[in-house]
């Protein structure tokens, strides 16, 4: 089993869904086949990944299939912009359908003989009620709804009126095909529900062809029926929708096999917002950077931001599936991308706060070239040659004047090693005329190279450095959450962070990172995992956007 944890990410064979699944299988199912339908209307989220490798994986781990399904019967809000990026994004999160990538739409015509032959057979009406008249009608939770005016209309006229809808003789909003169920029903998605609405829209890919469309909770059953699907996997808020799903299925005749639908839990996590519409909504308010800023929690985001796909199926593995809502602690995905990058990404020294340090006992002009290891975690990865020179940058917060209580890193008169090169020991500081620290003077002691087998004495703290002469300039964005802790005030309006984004100009960074290219990950020494931005790094000016940094406060449980 341990390897099909790694291939499925999904090795949590104890869930539920697996019990109905075997259960299945050990039945007179004979293949498990699944889908991933998502509505072309915007980007995919970390909230998509759960189903993604959910569906997917299933199909995997039971050697069955899974496909993509574009679930596009509401014309208004869907393009060919979020088919494209949705397909990108599946496949970058390692998952293949194969032949099997599907538009509802394409099953329009199949559509609309079953709502045919639902009138036909007396199960189907056409209605002029208004959608307000609708809800007066539909009643309430306690009390039962009331029966349309329009409910027994002959056959005959149903089926011209359904046909003149479809003709386009009616204007949006003034008819409905609708089920003819029970308005008694103490389910209210089984009084009498909308099948089929009135859109004089054009759709993405059948233009102007049809001027009505069917609702969700027509069309998906049947999607899953037409497909031979054998389970049908969505989130909680369907399951009182099943006993429609069933019905249409059952009613369109598809009996043999039918579909299951099986919900689960949706994924929401701190500090985030996690829906297509929240998330347009910031985008649209120009608060971000696009569907893709390193902040979203969309796939192309997380892309963007240095997450990887391994870390992301490992997040979705870890979370499980269950019935019951919860919010999941942003700290786990962060977890999962650290664990991911901390044997696989280069080490490299760069300094976010420069301060100037001069060894004032070391030779003008001479260069030492110092070897370090590219990752101390995996010596397969080698190592590099950091040049070492008179003057080096540090880090501002690695030094202080007056040193507080605990603090091991350089002071006036202190010692400290310089990472893979000499111990230094402050001698001077030196200050602009407003007082600022620019300078820091040290001397090293010859002695204490690293690698030379030196033992002479302890130091407390390393610091990380840079050559003045050989570092290469660079722009690095530190991110914080993109939401605060509860992200909608009382008015139900969405508040950013007001601290999710800090722009550094001018990092200094060691020569190796010349080879770095758009979308390569590294661990900047002391400063967390950064990758260089796909979007805004030039050759001559790379971009950093910090991933994570290298501590956090998060506990696995
Ligand atoms: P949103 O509310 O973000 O717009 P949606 O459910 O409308 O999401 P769809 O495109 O219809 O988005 O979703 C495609 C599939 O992804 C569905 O099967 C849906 O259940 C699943 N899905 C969407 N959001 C989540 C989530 N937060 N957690 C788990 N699965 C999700
Ligand atoms: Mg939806």
């Amino acid at each position: 089993m341990a390897e099909e944890k790694k291939e499925t990410g999904l090795s949590n064979t104890g869930n539920f869904i697996h019990n109905y699944i075997q259960e299945d299988l050990e039945g007179k199912l004979n293949k498990l086949h699944t889908r991933f339908p998502p509505e072309p209307n915007g980007y995919l989220h970390i909230g998509h990944a759960k189903s993604i490798c959910l569906n997917f994986g299933l199909a995997q781990l039971y050697g069955g299939k899974c496909n993509l399904r574009f679930d596009d019967t509401n014309p208004t809000k869907e393009d060919v912009e979020y088919v494209d990026s949705i397909k990108e994004d599946v496949k970058w999160l390692g998952f293949d359908w194969e032949e099997r990538m599907y538009y509802a739409s394409e099953y329009f015509e199949k559509f609309y003989e079953i709502a045919v032959k639902l009138i036909k057979e007396g199960k189907a009406f056409v209605c002029d009620l208004t959608a307000e008249q609708m809800r007066q009608y539909r009643g309430t939770l306690n009390t039962p709804g009331k029966e349309s005016p329009y409910r027994n209309r002959t056959i005959e006229e149903n089926l011209d009126l359904f046909e003149r809808m479809k003709a386009g003789e009616f204007a949006d909003g003034t008819k409905t095909l609708r089920a003819k169920i029970d308005m008694s029903s103490p389910n209210i998605n089984m009084r009498d529900p909308v099948l089929y609405r009135i859109a004089h829209a054009s759709h993405h890919r059948t233009g102007d062809k049809w001027c009505i469309y069917p609702m969700y909770d027509f069309a998906h059953p049947l999607e899953d029926a037409i497909e031979g699907i054998t389970h049908s996997i969505c989130t909680m808020e369907f399951e009182d929708h099943r006993p429609l799903y069933d019905w249409v299925i059952r009613q369109a005749g598809y009996t043999v096999n039918p579909p299951r639908q099986i919900e689960f839990a949706r994924l929401g996590m701190t500090n985030t917002v996690m829906s297509k519409r929240k998330l347009r909504a910031l985008v649209e308010e120009g608060l971000v950077d696009g569907w893709d800023d390193p902040r979203m929690p969309t796939i192309c985001g997380l892309r963007r931001r240095g997450f990887t796909p391994e870390a992301i199926r490992d997040f979705c593995e870890r979370i499980g599936v269950s019935k019951a809502n919860s919010i999941v602690d942003s700290g786990l995905l962060e977890y999962c991308i650290r664990d991911d990058l901390k044997a696989k990404a280069k080490v490299v020294m760069a300094i976010l706060r420069p301060l100037k340090l001069v060894i004032t006992n070391y030779p003008q002009g001479q260069i030492e070239l110092m070897d370090l290891e590219n990752n101390p975690e995996n010596p397969e990865l080698g190592t590099r040659q950091v040049p070492f020179t008179r003057t080096l940058y540090i880090e501002q917060d690695d030094f202080m004047e007056e040193p507080v209580k605990k603090f091991f890193r350089l002071a006036p008169g202190k010692e400290v090693r310089l990472k893979g090169a000499y111990f230094v020991t402050c001698t001077d500081v030196i200050k602009d005329e407003q007082g600022n620290i620019v300078e820091v003077h040290c001397t090293y002691d010859p002695e204490t190279k690293s690698g030379s087998g030196f033992e002479g004495r302890k130091v407390k703290g390393t610091l990380h450095w840079v050559s003045a002469d050989h570092c290469i300039k660079a722009t690095a964005r530190l991110y914080d959450y993109m939401m605060l802790d509860n992200p909608e005030d009382v008015n139900g309006d969405m508040i950013m962070n007001p601290n999710s984004l800090e722009v550094i100009e001018n990092c200094y960074i060691e020569p190796s990172i010349e080879e770095a290219k758009a979308g390569d990950q590294y661990q900047f020494m002391r400063n967390g995992y950064f990758c260089v931005d796909t979007k805004d790094s030039k050759e001559n000016a790379l971009v950093f956007n910090r991933i994570v940094s290298l501590k956090s406060s998060f506990k696995l449980k």
